[in-house]
């Protein structure tokens, strides 16, 4: 059987980065599935609706098509046919995604969507709901973690290095913060640990130290 290993965390934690090479490692697909509910946000921007429109939204998603295609060194996002690898990861994404992934319709969605690329073969998924709700048999559940001032710093690094602007690293934290509460708060699928997912806390280790600590998860 295809071995399925799903991380979940709060924002910034790690997760793609990590995620994206223990797939390496295995062979394994890697599906980011925060890239999809940004796509959909992007697309709700894009057409100039209200965050509040649940209608309207839960209708582009049905209608989305998101591609995920092989690029230099991170995957490119396409919704639609237009590329959207960039766009994504702004701040106007990044401050509405939340309202849009709180979305029953939205989710239901994405996640048919999500068990459908991970019907394809071995897969390391992140988000937020996988080990609860998009694949609760995975074999491996991780809930990774780190402190709230680690993440942020990562992340404002991260943004820096790729040119991404996102305010001071103080605006950074609290944007993160108030993204983990709404997403710890919504009603459907909320960001919480499985019950049966191994809590790895990222804050006091490398890249290299969760990769190699997470693989032997799976090999054991
Ligand atoms: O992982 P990333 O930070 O890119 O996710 C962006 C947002 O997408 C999260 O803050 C959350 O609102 C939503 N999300 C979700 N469920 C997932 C993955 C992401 O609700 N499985």
């Amino acid at each position: 059987k295809d071995i399925q290993v799903a991380i979940d965390g709060p924002a910034s934690a790690g997760k793609s980065t990590v995620a994206k090479r223990v797939a390496k490692r295995f062979k394994y697909i890697y599906c980011d599935t925060g890239a999809m509910y940004r796509a959909i946000a992007w697309l709700a921007l894009d057409h100039h609706l209200a965050m509040d429109d649940t209608a309207a939204i839960s209708q582009l998603a049905q209608q989305a098509e998101i591609e995920f295609k092989p690029g230099e060194e991170e995957q490119r996002v396409f919704v639609n046919g237009t590329e959207v690898t960039k766009a994504i990861r702004g701040n106007a994404v990044s401050k509405n995604v939340s309202a849009v992934a709180a979305i029953p319709a939205v989710r239901t969605e994405m996640t048919r969507q999500q068990r459908a690329i991970a019907d394809k073969g071995g897969i390391v998924m992140d988000g937020r709901d996988i080990g609860t709700t998009v694949l609760p048999h995975a074999q491996v559940k991780i809930f990774l973690v780190a402190s709230a001032h680690e993440r942020a710093r990562r992340r404002y690094e991260e943004n820096k290095e790729k040119g991404i602007h996102t305010g001071t690293l103080a605006e950074l934290q609290a944007a993160i913060e108030l993204r983990d509460q709404k997403d710890s708060t919504r009603k459907v699928s909320p960001l919480v640990q499985a019950a049966d997912a191994i809590k790895l806390d990222s804050t006091h280790l490398t890249i290299d130290q969760v990769v190699d600590q997470i693989s032997a998860i799976i090999t054991k």
